[in-house]
């Protein structure tokens, strides 16, 4: 893991206490939970033990206000360990982040600081069965009563939305407005009316559970709107940004593990009488997956690095998300590939991290959305008659 870029002796720091707890205790456990589809709240306590879930939350939130980068380095380490394990992590500080974001002083100290903790995990409830890429045609309603908000509506694909304490949930409080219809709401995973289906039957990051949620006239308390009314969808993208370098750098961390595992087992493999990684053909495979997750990695360092400047770094970030995740997969396939068929039987860990991989293309902005928003920063430079603004 050489990559050249300058990070603090506090970042170096840090990168070996979540490494030794990764190896130590998240790595033994990852075929299991892959195998039997088991949730891992016994690390979301111990990752809570080491504040390790309040990088990015302010100090006088209970967090460690840190810095982007410092997110980064756990979720790469994580990831290297056991995606699942990663992805909880990175799906907690998604629900977390629009408290940080759009919390009023009461909703941060009661919310956020839990979060912080980890007393209490969050989930990020945004997708429908007929709004994915396009969240404005969502159908959920949240209505306005002397009770409270009363939400209708159906949820799909949210992680962790049964073992979390609270969902960010997003529903519609001017049907007819579109994107800017959409509001967001504090909904406690206990409140009457919520009904999550077992958990869905996924490919990969099987250690992450994903429900459907059906919400059947749930009531929240008026103060439990998160943000102004209508504020919802510009909310949901101010969460999805930033957690697009968290899903880079999960995808990076995959990759650099499988090809540390390609790498030893073309030294173990012998064909023709010698190592297969005498031969320049594997020479090459690994030569490019060197190259590939590099560039993962250089862009996302440097997404977070705009973050942390407090720039507009939403551009790097897809960037980010985009050739991080296809570069990723790019590199676990070939890391498969040197692996010849053992790696295509359930024992082999390069098959988890194939199927692991594969879902980062798909959430936080699947690659061609990320495409689309990069086109339409590149088109915006030019007015109605192709001329440079
Ligand atoms: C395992 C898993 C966990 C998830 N966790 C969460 C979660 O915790 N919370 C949450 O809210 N959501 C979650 N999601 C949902 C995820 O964010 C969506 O699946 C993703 O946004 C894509 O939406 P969709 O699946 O409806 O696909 P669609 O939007 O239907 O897209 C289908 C295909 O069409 C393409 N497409 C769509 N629009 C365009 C366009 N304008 N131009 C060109 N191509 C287009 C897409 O790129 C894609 O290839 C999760 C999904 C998965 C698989």
């Amino acid at each position: 893991m050489g990559i050249s870029m300058t990070l603090t002796e506090d970042h170096a720091d840090f990168r070996a206490t979540l490494r030794a707890f990764a190896r130590e205790k998240v790595a033994p456990g990852a075929a299991a939970r892959d195998r039997d589809a088991i949730d891992a709240a016994d690390i979301f306590r111990e990752l809570a033990a080491m504040d390790a879930l309040g990088i990015t939350v302010p100090t006088e939130y209970g967090g460690l206000g840190l810095d982007t980068t410092t997110l980064v380095i756990a979720v790469e380490e994580l990831g290297y360990a056991d995606a699942s394990v990663a992805s909880i992590f990175a799906g907690h500080y998604l629900g977390m982040e629009g408290f940080r974001l759009f919390g009023d002083e009461e909703q941060k100290k009661k919310y956020l600081t839990a979060m912080a903790r980890g007393e209490l995990r969050a989930a990020f409830a945004l997708t429908e069965p007929d709004a994915g890429s396009d969240i404005g045609s969502m159908r959920s309603t949240a209505v306005r009563e002397e009770a409270g908000w009363r939400i209708n509506g159906t949820k799909i694909f949210i992680s962790s939305a049964k073992e979390a304490g609270v969902l960010l949930l997003f529903a519609k409080t001017d049907a007819r407005a579109g994107f800017r219809g959409i509001s967001a709401f504090i909904v406690p995973t206990d409140t009457p009316g919520l009904v999550f289906s077992a958990p869905m039957d996924k490919m990969g990051v099987r250690g992450e559970h994903a429900y459907e949620v059906s919400i059947e006239d749930v009531v929240v308390p008026l103060e439990n709107l998160l943000g102004p009314e209508g504020a919802g969808g510009k909310l949901a993208m101010d969460v999805v940004n930033p957690s697009r370098i968290d899903a880079a750098a999960l995808a990076n961390a995959i990759a650099m593990r499988a090809m540390d595992l390609a790498a030893a087992h073309a030294t173990n493999r012998v064909q023709f009488g010698k190592p297969i990684r005498d031969f320049q053909a594997i020479q090459l495979a690994l030569g490019r997956m060197d190259t590939l997750i590099e560039a993962g990695r250089l862009v996302t360092y440097e997404a977070a690095r705009l973050k942390d400047e407090g720039g507009d770094f939403r551009r790097a970030a897809s960037i980010a998300k985009y050739v991080a995740s296809e570069n990723g997969f790019n590199v676990v396939d070939q890391a498969l590939q040197i692996h010849g068929g053992s790696g295509y039987m359930r024992e082999s860990e390069i098959e988890r991290l194939y199927r692991d991989c594969r879902l980062i293309r798909l959430y936080e902005g699947t690659s061609d959305i990320q495409l689309i928003t990069l086109a339409k920063g590149v088109t915006s430079r030019f007015d109605a008659r192709g001329r440079l603004f």
